[in-house]
């Protein structure tokens, strides 16, 4: 699933060939994709002769913001592609096209849990987990303070550092990938961690998104960039897809575990 670093690299190359476009038409080719408004007569009508007027991301989410005050709230989910071309391209899963004044932009998925909804600026908090997002992990909000804030209970770290109202966009690969950097094991209740280990946490998280959005994310499978292009931060991770091999940091083998329901991957012996 493409989680922040992965939705960035999208933002950032669909910005310039989207801001300040006319959309001309609309098709939509699965309606399920389409969830606010169930009329898709009045979707396409909502959004015909409109002019983009900034194209922003809020965890994994991507809002196309239109000059009528109504936003396009995108979510890829599993395999979404949100994929610009000033030609005309096949793809076998499309599920909506958008005709721009200069080029085309695809919404391609493969397993349709991608979603589209369109929100006018005041019903934004329709939008079922968008509203309630936590902070962005690379904004100066997000810091000691406010995590020590956000923790309560004894629920292992790794599902802390996963819900969406704590941090906004960091899903699966990285929450293994920062554990695993500031050396806490992800089963390990959140409310024992000391103050040096939640510095560590927050500094792991920022350092492995920010590089992970200069690699221009991770493609196991499906994601692709705005261009179509693949990612490159799967040939840096350290503990994602690893289990069973040797650990970087001391040698032994990386152990492989179900926490949340989630596959995770980390050290034994590096991360206490
Ligand atoms: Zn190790």
């Amino acid at each position: 699933m493409p989680e922040l670093p992965e939705v960035e690299t999208i933002v950032t190359g669909l910005k310039p060939n989207l801001e300040g476009k006319l959309i001309h038409d609309v098709q939509v080719f699965n309606k399920r994709t389409i969830t606010n408004p169930k009329d898709i007569e009045g979707f396409v009508a909502t959004i015909k002769k409109t002019t983009i007027n900034e194209v922003t991301r809020k965890g994994k989410y991507i809002d196309i913001i239109l000059d009528n005050k109504m936003h396009l709230i995108i979510h890829l989910r599993m395999t979404g592609q949100l994929i610009y071309s000033n030609k005309e391209m096949d793809f076998t899963h499309l599920r909506a096209m958008f005709k721009l004044d200069n080029g085309l932009l695809y919404f391609n998925d493969i397993r349709k849990f991608g979603t589209i909804s369109l929100l006018h600026q005041d019903e934004l908090l329709l939008e079922k987990g968008y509203h309630t997002l936590g902070v962005e992990p690379l904004s100066n909000e997000f810091s000691d303070c406010y995590l020590k804030e956000k923790i309560k209970g004894t629920r292992p770290v790794k599902n802390f550092i996963l819900d969406q109202t704590v941090i906004a966009g960091l899903g699966n690969i990285y929450a293994d990938e920062c554990l695993f950097l500031a050396n806490i094991n992800p089963k390990r209740p959140v409310n024992t961690l000391d103050d040096m280990e939640i510095t560590l946490l927050v500094d792991a998280i920022k350092e492995v998104l920010s590089k992970a959005i200069e690699n221009r994310g991770t493609t196991f499978s499906d994601y692709k960039d705005s261009y179509g292009g693949k990612g490159e931060n799967q040939n840096f991770l350290k503990v994602y897809g690893r289990g069973k091999e040797d650990c970087f940091k001391c040698g032994k083998k990386l152990s492989s575990d179900k926490i949340g329901g989630r596959t995770t991957v980390f050290c034994l012996d590096c991360q206490k």
